[in-house]
């Protein structure tokens, strides 16, 4: 942690995650680089990760097999240079974080074990137990201590610094201090994470307000293709807990209240590890159609046997037994579709540039885009450290050129009376309030299925919410430790992209991976099959178009 009061930096990247250590890890040496995060770096939400890493590792594997999976998986929306970019480099980003000292589950002969997943065509995900992102970030964070890269621990970065059209650093809260500064840099990588908890029932650690999409956003950045929200198949009852796809990956089932595998009616050949948005529709469907279980169908571990549970799944179980009070070994685990993964984010190439030339994205904030309409399991964790690493080498090759300038003072200036401001208000809700309603709203009207009707009236709903999330009052007054405000700026971040995700929704009149329609049923290639863009006007969110590169897999 720095007490300086000049904040220079050749390189900042804001979030500690996965994807921003590995940018950080991939930056010149000669250069200056300081990592910024909201939470201590190992609390970013890439720890939780459980089930794996993909990489075409096995001797009948390939990358090009990975890469076509890929594609299919994100039925073509997705961007097919950046996904051969990704899968091309895997195997060698996989074993150069075994060298960094990630410690891989084995196989019988010593390699680095590899489980199924969903969508995959081969064995190809890598993992440490069910506790993969635990084992990568660690190992991580030892190699920035080991360089001893600056971080500005629970720092929480409110807006970015354009100067004449290029990024210069961003202004930050220092949450256990209080008191807002300018942290100057010459390249600024956005690596904060996703925007899960924009829904109301989310696998997404309480942090995950895609801070980082909206100062982009605010800046003036497109984001892409935001309505691609995947909701995870197997979330614990009521907690939303995640129960890892590798726990289908290892062999279990899903029964419906008729004890039935209902997915032969719906993936007869892949069964359970069909792609996340075929399962969590499946799911959907029994739950309407009264097959449930008490608003969730069934996961059943039992036929693995105790032993397999134990080794390969220990998190699982622990989590079935403290949140649902039920040993898998013996019981079947009531669980549900929730919101898991934003695939869209701010607009960025291979190398992680954006528009506006200084400021780039990695990892989940960011939308390459490799995952398409949807996400394979094992692949976001691949993003993370394969884009994380060419974003800091890209920067490192900016900020080796460019200067520091001397910055107007207003920067600073603006966003203190912003925030005195909302400091100061009162007579409104608290934000938590604001934050419940938002996700009931989406969490109703755009999950798994979605309608004309259902998501105007959210976004009739999310209009009205925005004036109250800026009027929100903020009970704790003080300056050290302010949980409080930190909630409120996050709240206008999450209803600022509630907007895009609506607008980009409701605008696709077609189903495609995990955007589904009951209204538009079925995907059209012919009009559909481009990139949505939102962009922030002062009228509200104004949408255009892209297209989507398209190289060796022609979209079927
Ligand atoms: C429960 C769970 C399990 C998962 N399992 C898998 C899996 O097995 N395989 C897989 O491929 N994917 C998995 N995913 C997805 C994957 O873990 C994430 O997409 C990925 O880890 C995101 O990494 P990241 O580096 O982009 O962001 P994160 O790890 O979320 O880090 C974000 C960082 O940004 C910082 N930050 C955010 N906003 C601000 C701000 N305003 N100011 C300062 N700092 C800020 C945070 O403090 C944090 O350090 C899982 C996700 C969840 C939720």
């Amino acid at each position: 942690m720095t007490t300086q009061r000049t904040h220079l930096h050749d390189i900042l990247i804001v979030g500690a995650g996965l994807a921003g250590m590995r940018a950080a890890l991939a930056a010149p040496t000669n250069l200056d680089v300081a990592l910024i995060s909201k939470v201590h770096p190992v609390r970013s939400h890439s720890v939780a990760a459980q089930g794996g890493i993909n990489a075409a590792l096995g001797e009948n594997d390939s990358w090009e097999a990975h890469a076509f999976d890929t594609a299919k998986g994100g039925l073509y929306l997705g961007d097919q240079d950046a996904i051969e970019a990704m899968c091309r480099e895997a195997p060698g980003d996989i074993l150069e974080l075994e060298r960094l000292g990630v410690i891989f589950s084995r196989d019988a002969e010593g390699r680095i074990a590899q489980r199924p997943f969903g969508g995959a065509g081969f064995p190809r995900t890598c993992y440490a137990a069910d506790r993969t992102g635990h084992a990568l970030l660690h190992a991580l964070y030892e190699q920035i201590l080991k360089r001893r890269t600056t971080v500005y621990e629970e720092w929480y970065v409110t807006a970015l610094v354009i100067e004449d059209g290029v990024c210069r650093g961003v202004i930050a809260w220092d949450i256990v201090r209080g008191g807002l500064r300018l942290i100057q840099a010459k390249a600024v990588i956005l690596a904060t994470g996703g925007s899960g908890r924009a829904f109301l029932t989310s696998t997404n650690a309480v942090i995950n307000t895609g801070d980082g999409m909206a100062l982009a956003y605010r800046a003036g950045v497109p984001l892409m293709d935001m309505e691609f929200v995947q909701f995870h198949p197997t979330t614990l009852k009521d907690t939303g807990i995640l129960i890892t796809e590798g726990a289908r990956g290892e062999g279990g089932y899903l029964l419906n209240t008729l004890g039935e595998r209902f997915l032969k009616r719906y993936a007869p050949e892949q069964m359970e590890l069909a792609t996340r948005s075929t399962v969590s529709l499946a799911i959907g469907q029994e739950i309407l159609e009264g097959r449930g279980v008490d608003g969730c169908v069934l996961l059943d571990l039992r036929h693995l046997g105790r032993d397999k549970i134990l080794e390969r799944l220990p998190q699982i179980r622990q989590i079935a037994m403290e949140f649902a009070g039920l040993d898998p070994v013996e019981t079947p685990i009531p669980i549900r579709p929730g919101a898991h993964y934003q695939m869209g984010g701010v607009r960025a190439n291979q190398w992680g540039e954006t528009a506006i030339p200084g400021l780039f994205a990695a990892g989940e904030c960011a939308c390459v885009s490799v995952h398409g309409a949807n996400r394979l399991g094992g692949n976001s964790l691949l993003e993370t450290i394969v884009f994380g690493r060419r974003a800091g080498t890209r920067a490192g090759e900016y900020a080796g050129t460019a200067r520091h300038e001397t910055l107007a003072p207003q920067h600073l200036a603006e966003e203190q009376a912003r925030v005195e401001r909302l400091l100061a208000q009162s007579g409104g809700e608290r934000a938590w309030q604001v934050r419940q309603e938002l996700g009931t709203t989406l969490s109703t009207n755009l999950g798994i299925f979605r309608t004309k009707e259902s998501m105007t009236a959210a976004g009739s709903t999310v209009r009205e919410l925005r004036p109250r999330a800026a009027a929100v009052t903020v009970q704790d007054k003080g300056r050290v430790f302010n949980t409080d405000l930190i909630q409120a700026l996050e709240l206008q971040c999450l209803v600022e992209l509630a907007e895009t995700i609506i607008a980009g929704a409701l605008a696709r009149e077609e189903s495609r991976g995990a955007h589904y329609r009951s209204d538009f049923p079925t995907r059209n290639d012919a009009v559909w099959l481009r990139h949505t863009l939102t962009q922030r006007t002062p009228g509200g969110v104004r949408l255009s178009y892209a297209p989507v590169t398209v190289t060796r897999f022609q979209p079927k």
